[in-house]
């Protein structure tokens, strides 16, 4: 069990170190069992953490003693209760996304690589104060059958069935939505229809971590 709270700790760098995360922005958590799981402390920025400053909570929302879960708690709970395949939960804040986010667009198949976050779009949720029930509720229903959704004048969210396989889908959102951004400056998008998408899917059953996704 200790490697999962080191592994949380590196998710955290490792959102850090590529640029996903500035600050105290973002949080992310790991199912430990039926009953418990980790998350990030609430306003620590990256640099301060240490392993133990994770935080271990229970699913009705108990907390260890003397410390405080991510003000996000809700939705990584909530995620984590509602989606059994999933164990890991990544909330960014990074460029990209948030741009896309802050105008509330939804991004469509404009690239193959859609498939990552599970379908052939990412959802945008509509706009919920941080830390709030609502913004938990807006975020699992924008999550139906997928592993990503920016969160309106907010950020991202993306999910795995283990905290590499969330950042890469972190990652991989970020860099669409840079994609999409850059591809909207110049012109109108073609979009993949039905079977194109469907033809990914089976493509990706062969290829590398994406082989789960749909
Ligand atoms: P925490 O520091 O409480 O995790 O909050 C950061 C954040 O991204 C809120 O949405
Ligand atoms: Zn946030």
């Amino acid at each position: 069990m200790q490697h999962l709270f080191e592994q949380l700790l590196r998710t955290s760098q490792k959102l850090s170190a590529l640029g996903l995360n500035v600050g105290t922005a973002g949080n992310c958590s790991v199912r430990l069992n039926a009953a418990t799981f980790l998350i990030t402390p609430s306003g620590v920025a990256t640099e301060a953490m240490s392993a133990n400053s994770m935080v271990r909570m229970q699913f009705d929302g108990t907390v260890e003693p003397n410390k405080t879960p991510s003000s996000e708690w809700r939705f990584h709970r909530d995620i984590l209760q509602n989606r059994p395949e999933i164990n890991a939960v990544v909330h960014t804040h990074s460029m990209f996304a948030t741009t896309l986010a802050c105008l509330h667009i939804e991004i469509p198949a404009f690239h193959y690589m859609i498939a990552v976050a599970g379908g052939d779009s990412v959802r945008c949720a509509p706009y919920a104060l941080f830390g709030s029930q609502a913004l938990s509720d807006a975020a699992l229903t924008a999550l139906f059958e997928r592993k990503a959704c920016l969160l309106a004048n907010h950020g991202m969210i993306a999910l795995g069935r283990d905290l590499d396989d969330a950042l890469a889908v972190a990652l991989e959102v970020e860099n669409l939505c840079a994609q999409y951004w850059r591809t909207l400056q110049i012109g109108k998008p073609h979009i993949l229809n039905a079977q194109d998408m469907r033809d990914v899917f089976q493509q990706f059953k062969g290829y590398g971590n994406w082989g789960e996704n749909k």
